[in-house]
């Protein structure tokens, strides 16, 4: 059943565990939960509920932790953002300016990109399916790289490029044949998933691929999925990664570069995370010693924790013997829990909510689906209709996701940066949600 809640042996962080574990929250009695300087309470007010708020510091500040990991490591280590994780313009100009490049996978999150003033040269394209047209505004924009996927998009990237009179740089994906040991649904580096090139027929389609006019071989990229909490998949894909770089070079063929993908988990609960400076010991060890450029492709890891999902609650219900917190937000908003069954942290807004005693509660939105459960089982206060709650680490893989599910306009969104804050995206107006819809003639009259 989906919402099934995983089986968790520790209890729960509470309350005030969840805020001192994420520096950019802080609880005040007067001000009750406040991001970097500014009382989320405020925003709430000004904007509704639901609604989404990022802090450009928190942010900023994830940046800056990565980067120096591998400034510390004396690693040539470039840092692509997955704009996947959280495509806001606002997102890309705070990270942009930090001198992130970005990892794209659509048409649509390259000219966001772009648009956010990303370098075109700092910009990877990967995915397992990117059409004609998407290549050659790629090749247009003169982006730095496109991750191949297959020896078929090989040869399509090889004939788009020819009849556009570009070079373009292809490096190509590996299956290294790797379990991340994350969730099913985003595990992608296992000889079985849709991902990469299996491992056995890498040397062959490199060769070609140096020998195609019109592509520059980049060298090879891996990405072996998301949320992984420990470095031994990293080691394990890494470790091959480098087995092959050897081999292609012994055969005399360039390899430049390795991208070293994304997926750096973090701590929604309390689960062991690594750390960047870990990352940049395995990469170090690995890969350091051979020469090579080098990119990692971060998305959850820079954004997730920034980013919090505001909620009000409509009432509590008693049934049954149970009580269920029932929210505005939904799954609509947030699907994370009822995708992956994902674990986020809930915190009352107001300093007095959070004060009261606490007693066990399924934490529901109002969607038609038995999967619109944000949790089960979760130690909260007593919520009357009107209070607000933060739903933590909803900055990746968040509004990115949402759906306009039962006819619920897409949330607001506000940035925080330190004492300042900005509303960045208005609420959906109800009727924007079917302004583009049109009838057929012979349904136009009416009943
Ligand atoms: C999704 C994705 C990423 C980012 O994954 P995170 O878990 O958010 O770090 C990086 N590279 C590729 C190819 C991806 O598909």
């Amino acid at each position: 059943m989906a919402g099934t809640p995983p089986a968790y042996t520790t209890p729960d962080p509470d309350l005030r565990e969840l805020i001192a574990a994420r520096p950019h929250l802080s609880m005040h009695a007067a001000d009750g939960l406040v991001m970097e300087d500014v009382p989320l309470a405020a925003v709430a007010d000004a904007l509704g509920t639901p609604c989404w708020v990022y802090a450009a510091g928190a942010i900023r500040g994830r940046y800056r932790a990565l980067d120096g990991a591998f400034r510390d490591a004396a690693l040539p280590v470039r840092i692509h953002y997955a704009v996947k994780a959280n495509d806001h313009p606002a997102v890309l100009r705070v990270l942009a300016a930090e001198g992130a490049g970005a990892d794209v996978v659509s048409g649509g999150e390259l000219r966001r990109a772009l648009d956010a003033g990303m370098r075109a040269e700092a910009i990877v394209f990967s995915g397992v399916g990117k059409t004609d047209d998407e290549l050659r505004a790629a090749l247009g924009a003169g982006i730095g790289q496109i991750n191949a996927e297959s020896a078929e998009e090989v040869d399509r990237i090889a004939a788009v490029a020819a009849a556009e009179g570009r070079v373009a740089r292809v490096a190509l994906r590996v299956n290294p044949d790797v379990d991340a040991a994350t969730h099913t649904k985003i595990a992608t580096g296992r000889a079985g998933d849709k991902f990469g090139i299996a491992w056995g027929e890498v040397p062959a389609l490199y060769a070609r691929l140096a020998a195609l006019p019109g592509l520059a071989p980049a060298g090879l990229a891996v990405h072996v999925g998301s949320q992984i909490g420990t470095m031994q998949p990293y080691r394990a894909a890494y470790g091959r990664v480098a087995g092959l770089v050897r081999a292609l070079r012994e055969a005399g063929l360039a390899v430049p570069a390795v991208d070293c993908g994304g997926g750096l988990g973090i701590a929604y609960r309390d689960e062991p995370v690594a750390l960047p400076a870990a990352l940049a010991a395995v990469i170090g060890q690995t890969l350091g010693g051979l020469g090579l450029r080098l990119a990692v492709e971060p998305g959850r890891w820079l954004v997730a924790q920034a980013g919090v999902l505001l909620a009000g609650v409509i009432q509590e219900k008693h049934s049954g013997g149970g009580r269920f917190v029932v929210l505005d937000a939904a799954m609509n908003d947030l699907v994370r829990p009822a995708m992956y069954d994902a674990w986020h942290g809930i915190v009352p807004l107001a300093a007095a909510d959070a004060a009261q005693p606490v007693t066990a509660a399924a934490v529901v939105g109002p969607v038609c689906e038995s999967s619109d459960v944000f949790a089960h089982a979760r130690a909260l206060p007593p919520l009357a209709p009107g209070a607000r709650v933060a739903i933590l680490d909803a900055g990746a893989y968040g509004a990115v996701m949402s759906s306009t599910y039962n006819a619920r306009p897409l949330a607001a969104i506000a940035l925080v940066d330190g004492g300042r804050w900005a509303t960045v995206r208005p609420r959906q107006r109800l009727e924007a949600l079917w302004a583009a819809d049109t009838l057929p003639d012979w349904l136009a009259d009416g009943p």
